[in-house]
């Protein structure tokens, strides 16, 4: 069998298994977005997220400044996930020893940049040379409050909601492969911005029964949530936030803003369940839109509905790193 046919959550499945964890400071392993570790002083969320370039970043289409701060994004958007406060990071970086020293500089400033911005400190790290494609690894470590957000609390009953919106990062995505001038979603694609003053909001009012970030995409990152949970949910497609901006570079490319809001990844949004009497408490403490997008429901699996209440196919699931599906 070859890692295509494992997959990237085969793989995972099988590390899970043989790192079995007794340590009584560890409240949670692998399986969420961050690990979760109890101290005497807090409990903290442990995270490490990879970008490789040619997969997730090309030097052609963003600044050095930009990649390193969307790789910074990528692990600050776990801890947010948690419901958690970034406080410390560390960033291993494998680079072409050919790249221009100024540009190696750059990368790091922006990742440091984006660590500070939101409240984290840039502690330590590796750095080595790549054969060919830069990596960068980003490892934080954020503090939890009271209530501590996990992808396993949610019960049906409870609505589904995503902050923001859906989709532009994806859009953007394809709009630059096609050499599209003028994108007008780019900004999505090229600077996200990790939801922790959201989940700062949100975690203090201790409404909130699981959560997810959206790096894969919307069916599927729900779809890890529904495993976790035991539950099914059910997405209502007319209800996905889309920006303006993302349905005019959509129409632009001729293709329809639903299928890149249900499966296109590295939107960095927050997947939150929670009891509906909540949603309009949660949605007041919030300076960005929350939107009610589906319910938690008993069963396993991801539906979406369209505007009749009709099942939809579903085509793009999200992305494997092994399958490349
Ligand atoms: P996310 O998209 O939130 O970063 P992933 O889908 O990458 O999460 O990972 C899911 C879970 O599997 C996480 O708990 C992560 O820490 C764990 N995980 C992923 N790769 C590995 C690995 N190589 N070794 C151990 N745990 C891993
Ligand atoms: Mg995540």
């Amino acid at each position: 069998m070859k890692l295509s046919d494992l997959g990237e959550f085969g793989l995972i499945a099988q590390i899970q298994r043989l790192a079995r964890c007794t340590d009584p400071a560890v409240l949670l392993g692998i399986g969420d977005d961050c690990a979760l570790i109890n101290t005497p002083t807090a409990v903290l969320a442990v995270t490490t997220d990879a970008m490789l370039e040619g997969r997730h970043f090309c030097l052609n289409w963003l600044t050095a400044h930009q990649i390193g701060a969307r790789a910074m994004t990528a692990a600050l958007s776990d801890i947010a996930a948690m419901g958690a406060q970034p406080r410390f990071t560390f960033a291993s970086l494998a680079l072409p020893p050919a790249w221009p020293a100024t540009q190696a500089c750059a990368l790091a400033i922006g990742l440091e940049a984006q660590a500070r911005r939101f409240g984290a400190c840039l502690l330590g790290g590796d750095t080595i040379a790549a054969h060919e494609h830069a990596l960068i690894d980003i490892m934080a470590i954020g503090e939890c409050g009271a209530n501590i957000w996990r992808r396993d609390g949610a019960r049906p009953g409870q609505v589904v909601c995503v902050t923001g919106d859906l989709g532009g990062s994806a859009v953007a995505l394809a709009a630059r492969i096609a050499d599209l001038p003028d994108i007008a979603c780019w900004q999505r694609y090229a600077e996200p911005t990790p939801r922790l003053e959201a989940a700062a909001a949100l975690a203090s009012l201790g409404l909130v029964t699981a959560a997810i970030d959206i790096s894969d995409g919307l069916v599927q990152d729900a779809g890890h949530l529904c495993e976790r949970s035991h539950v099914g949910i059910c997405l209502h497609a007319p209800a996905l936030p889309i920006s303006p901006q993302t349905r005019l570079t959509s129409q632009q490319l001729g293709l329809d803003p639903l299928q890149f809001a249900l499966g296109g990844g590295e939107d960095f949004e927050l997947l939150l369940t929670a009891p509906p009497e909540f949603v309009t408490e949660l949605q007041h403490n919030l300076s960005i839109p929350l939107t009610v997008i589906g319910e938690v429901v008993a069963g396993s699996a991801v539906t979406v509905l369209d505007e009749n209440k009709k099942p939809l196919e579903v085509p793009t699931q999200g992305w494997d790193h092994f399958t490349g599906a």
